[in-house]
């Protein structure tokens, strides 16, 4: 039987670290780095006798992304412990919620290969992370500073259907979460990772397939490339006759293959109970419907609303909301000037192109909404021309000065006036009488010329249009 006889299911866990500046439990540091075990405190490092202090930023975080994904935030959740031994793990349990997580239900909304999609979330709960070991030789190091990290535990219903769908999923899950502040969205670093359950089924059965679950999975392609080679693999395995057992497997990205780790644990062996030194977590209704009244709006209804209220074109609309901090700058340069495509075009051409060529990101510019409203005001007024303009935006980028010193300090002003104009026109003339009468003759063509010596003249500031308009009144006679 072939391949596109089977149908691939997929659920998937994310782990995502919480923006707290201390542990879940203690005040030890989350920044990512520093010398092995500069991170800790007495609380990580599992010493016997210390107790467990909540740290309520988490749990605000925790709200914040519940909220932000749909969910039902609980009133009450609970502290659990999950035995097992690692020397990563030093008090022999890691402290999570189990039976009573802190977010229930939710979904997360994405555009798949044929429109757009949800994904319904089964829950999400907090725990804290482990520490990691270090391999050197023969013997291996342990390292606490990552120990008690607070994590987001967010697991989705096995309703996705193919692996480009799943990656779609993990993006538009990552865009919220980096969004709303909860989470710095990086893979490679670990601080959003994911796990992978992958089933196979054939086409229009209704009971699903024996899941595996996939771990090692720190980028998106390999996600993707992940979950392709284990459902050939099921699918392999069900056309021989055979049957997948449920285990958990590892991604080797450098034979591209997965394989064993362990058999899956059940959930009795984890000995899990509630944590007798934590209280439950009890959340009032009006901390949870504080926290919802500072909701931002979210990446997909803003992109929505700059292509539907704004007009803007689709490609716009996701490039200015890429990131939050762009998206929040640009709406404050559009409230200065008001015309959402011409702001947009600044902000798509001249202002990435800077922001690219000086490897700065939106939050470190030197210059105001007010300030680079008053450049488009220049233009429209004609003060600078369409190359001083952006000669004017260059160096508002680099100083921050007020576009109006710049434009004097540079001289980029226009010269509208007609007076100086009229001299210029007058003396060009005069040195050329030749080419007055060939104008005159007919050959309409050579103001081009009087256009070129007039600028010139004026020191190239002229405005020339206005340059054009006097010059044929004069030339005519
Ligand atoms: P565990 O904690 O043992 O990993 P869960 O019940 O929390 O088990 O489920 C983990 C994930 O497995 C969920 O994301 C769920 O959607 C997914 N899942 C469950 N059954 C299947 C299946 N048959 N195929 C694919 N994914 C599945
Ligand atoms: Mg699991």
């Amino acid at each position: 039987m072939p391949r596109s006889d089977f149908q691939v299911v997929i659920g998937l866990e994310v782990h995502a670290q919480l923006l707290t500046t201390s542990k879940l439990f203690s005040g030890a540091s989350t920044s990512f780095g520093g010398a092995p075990n500069a991170h800790t405190s007495i609380v990580c490092l599992g010493l016997p006798g210390v107790l467990p202090v909540l740290n309520q930023q988490a749990v605000e975080l925790a709200i914040r992304a519940g909220l932000a994904l749909e969910c039902t935030v609980a009133e009450r959740s609970e502290w659990s412990r999950k035995h097992y031994f690692y020397p990563d793990l030093p008090k022999g349990y890691q402290i999570t919620q189990y039976e009573f997580p802190v977010c229930l239900g939710g979904r997360v909304t994405f555009d798949g290969a044929d429109g757009e999609k949800s994904v319904r979330l089964t829950r999400i709960h907090m725990e804290e992370d482990a520490g990691k070991l270090v391999h050197e030789g023969s013997v291996s190091l342990v390292d606490l500073n990552r120990a008690g990290t607070p994590l987001l535990e967010i697991v989705s219903e096995p309703d996705l259907r193919s692996a480009d769908d799943a990656v779609e999923y993990l993006k538009s899950l990552r865009d919220i979460l980096v969004w709303i502040g909860v989470n710095d969205g990086n893979l490679e670093e670990g601080s959003f990772r994911c796990d992978a359950n992958v089933s196979v089924m054939r086409h229009g059965s209704n009971t699903f397939g024996t899941r595996c679950e996939l771990k090692n999975l720190n980028s998106f392609r390999f996600i993707k490339q992940a979950i392709e080679i284990e459902a050939t693999r099921q699918v392999e395995i069900i056309e021989s006759g055979g049957k997948v057992d449920q285990e958990t497997r590892l991604f080797d990205p450098q034979r591209a293959e997965t394989r064993s780790m362990r058999s899956k644990e059940d959930a009795h062996d984890y000995r899990y109970f509630p944590d007798p030194d934590l209280p439950p977590l009890l959340l009032s209704k009006d901390r949870i419907e504080g926290e919802r009244a500072k909701q931002p709006e979210l990446p997909r209804a803003r992109r929505r609303r700059y292509v539907e209220a704004l007009g803007l074109p689709a490609y716009d609309a996701g490039v200015l909301t890429a990131d939050r901090a762009m998206s929040e700058f640009f709406e404050r340069c559009l409230a200065e000037v008001g015309d959402a495509k011409q702001v947009s075009n600044w902000f798509m051409g001249e202002l990435s192109r800077l922001l690219n060529e000086s490897k700065s990101t939106i939050s470190q510019v030197k210059f105001t909404p007010a300030q680079f409203g008053a450049v488009l005001k220049a233009v429209k007024d004609s003060v600078v021309s369409g190359p001083g303009a952006k000669e004017l935006f260059a160096d508002l980028f680099a100083t921050g000065k007020e576009p109006s010193v710049i434009i004097q300090e540079k001289g980029l002003a226009q010269v509208n006036d007609d007076g100086p104009l009229l001299e210029a026109i007058a003396a060009a003339m005069a040195e050329s009488p030749k080419n007055v009468e060939s104008y005159r003759g007919g050959n309409t063509k050579i103001v081009g010329y009087f256009v070129g010596q007039v600028m010139k003249k004026v020191g190239g500031k002229g405005n020339p249009k206005r340059i054009n308009e006097l010059l044929v009144e004069k030339l005519k006679g």
